[in-house]
C-alpha cells in the first residue's frame, strides 16, 4: 500500500473521529444545559418541552455512537476483505453478453455499482428500523406502519436502480469517447442529468412517495391567494403533502426548478399553525424562490460534480488506488465506487462552509417573510410550534450546530429576525 493511500485511510479514521468528537460534544452540552429554557423562550417553551427534545437528542446521540462504529467496521470490512475485488469477479461471471447494443462491459459495471448501492441501502436497515419504530415511536414522532415503510424501501431500491442506470450507462459511453478529457463531457451530462431531476422530481418522484394535492377551498386558501398576489407568486405552485401518514413532524419546503417548481406546506404544519403562521411560513418558502435559492444550489452543486468528475478522471487508471481495495484491474466501475468510499469522508470536512451557506439563504428567506408579513411574529411562533414539535433541541453546541446545521438555531433566526425589524422601523 502507497503512502499515499495510508494518508487517504488516515483521512477517512480522522473524519470517523471528528464525527464522533462532535456527537459527544454536543450530548455532553446538552445534558448541561439542555434542561433548561433560555430565559428569552420561557414564556413560550415549557421545561417539560425542552426536557423532552433533548432526552430525544442524547437517545439518537447514543445510536449515532453505534451508527459510527457500524461504519468504521464496515468500512475496514470493506478494505481488508477485498470484498470490492470479489465484487468484479462476481460480476464477471454473471454477465457474459452484452444485450442489444450495450456492450458487456457497461453491464457489468451497472451490476456492479448497483450492488454496492443496494448492499448500502441494506446495510442501513437496522439503523433506521430502531430510529423510526422505537425512538421515534416512543417520543409519539413517528406514524408510519411497517407495511408503509416496506413499500417506500422497495420502491426506494426501484428508484436508485431506475436512476443509476439512465446516468452510468451514458457515462461509461462518454468515457468510452472522450479518452482523458472524458470529465468536460461527463459534466456536461452530470449536469444536464442533475437539471432535469431538479426540474422533473417535484413532478415524477416525490409523488412516488407523498400524496400532493392543492391546498382546499377555504379561509386558508383565501388568505394564501392574498399573500400570492401581494407576493406575484402563482397560487398554482402550492400543495399540501400527507407528511402525517409518516411522521408527526411539522415541515414546508421549496423545491424544483421552472415548470414543476412548488412550495409544498406538510399537513401536519396546516394542522399545527394558525392561518398567519402558516402564511408567514408559505412567505419563508417564497422568499426562498424570489432569491433564487435552488438555483444557487444547483450551481454549487455542479460545481462539486465537475471538480470530482475531473479528480475522478486523474485517478481512474492509478493501479495502487484499486490495488489497495483488493481489486486486480483498473476498470470505470471499481474506479467509480472506491473514488466514492475515499472522496466522502474528504467532502465531509467541506460540510460547514456548506451548512454556513445554506444558514445565510434561510437568514434571507427569514427576512423577505418578516418584509412580507410585515412583523416578526408569526413566523417567531411558527419557529417555536415547528422546533418543539420537532424535539430540536433549543441549545445545541454552537460548535455543532455550526458544523451541521442548514438552519440557524432558533435563537439565532429570532435575533436576527429582531435586529432586521429595528432596521426596518428606522428605515
Ligand atoms: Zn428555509
Amino acid at each position: 500500500m502507497g503512502s499515499m493511500f495510508l494518508l487517504l485511510f488516515g483521512v477517512l479514521f480522522l473524519q470517523k473521529l471528528v464525527k464522533l468528537g462532535l456527537l459527544m460534544l454536543n450530548a455532553n452540552y446538552l445534558r448541561q444545559h439542555g434542561l433548561q429554557v433560555p430565559a428569552k423562550f420561557q414564556t413560550v417553551i415549557s421545561s417539560t418541552t425542552a426536557q423532552k427534545a433533548t432526552q430525544y437528542t442524547l437517545e439518537n446521540s447514543r445510536v449515532g455512537v453505534y451508527e459510527i462504529a457500524y461504519e468504521t467496521i464496515m468500512l475496514l470490512a470493506v478494505i481488508f476483505s477485498g470484498a470490492l475485488g470479489i465484487l468484479d469477479t462476481w460480476v464477471a461471471s454473471v454477465v457474459t453478453q452484452g444485450l442489444w447494443i450495450i456492450p458487456v462491459t457497461y453491464l457489468q459495471g451497472l451490476l456492479y455499482v448497483l450492488t454496492f448501492f443496494i448492499a448500502i441501502t441494506i446495510l442501513s436497515i437496522p439503523i433506521d428500523l430502531y430510529k423510526t419504530f422505537s425512538i421515534d415511536q416512543r417520543y409519539e414522532l413517528n406514524n408510519m406502519t411497517f407495511k408503509l415503510w416496506l413499500m417506500d424501501f422497495f420502491k426506494g431500491i426501484l428508484l436508485i436502480t431506475v436512476m443509476t442506470t439512465l446516468l452510468l450507462l451514458p457515462l461509461f459511453l462518454v468515457m468510452d469517447l472522450f479518452g482523458a478529457y472524458w470529465w468536460i463531457a461527463g459534466s456536461l451530462l452530470v449536469v444536464a442529468y442533475q437539471y432535469v431531476s431538479y426540474v422533473l422530481g417535484p413532478a415524477l418522484i416525490y409523488p412516488l412517495f407523498h400524496k400532493f394535492t392543492p391546498i382546499a377551498d377555504g379561509e386558508l386558501k383565501d388568505a394564501i391567494r392574498q399573500l400570492c398576489n401581494k407576493l406575484n407568486y402563482s397560487l398554482q405552485g402550492i400543495y399540501t403533502v400527507d407528511g402525517s401518514t409518516r411522521s408527526n413532524r411539522v415541515n414546508a419546503f421549496f423545491s424544483g426548478i421552472g415548470k414543476f417548481k412548488r412550495v409544498v406546506l406538510y399537513d401536519t404544519l396546516i394542522a399545527k399553525l394558525s392561518k398567519e403562521q402558516t402564511l408567514a411560513v408559505l412567505a419563508h418558502e417564497v422568499g426562498h424562490k424570489k432569491h433564487n435559492h435552488i438555483v444557487k444550489f444547483f450551481l454549487l452543486g455542479t460545481a462539486g460534480k465537475v471538480i470530482s468528475l475531473w479528480v475522478l478522471s486523474l485517478l481512474l487508471n492509478y493501479l495502487p488506488m484499486y490495488q489497495a481495495f483488493g481489486v486486480a484491474s483498473p476498470s470505470y466501475h471499481a474506479g467509480l465506487i472506491i473514488f466514492m468510499v475515499l472522496s466522502g469522508p474528504i467532502l465531509y470536512f467541506t460540510k460547514p462552509l456548506v451548512s454556513f451557506y445554506m444558514r445565510k439563504c434561510e437568514y434571507e428567506a427569514d427576512n423577505y417573510a418578516l418584509r412580507a408579513m410585515g412583523s416578526s411574529e408569526p413566523l417567531t411562533t411558527a419557529l417555536v410550534a415547528t422546533v418543539t414539535s420537532n424535539l430540536n433541541p433549543v441549545t445545541p453546541h454552537p460548535f455543532y450546530s455550526a458544523f451541521y446545521y442548514s438552519h440557524p438555531t432558533l435563537a439565532e433566526r429570532v435575533a436576527a429576525m429582531e435586529q432586521a425589524e429595528k432596521g426596518i422601523i428606522c428605515e
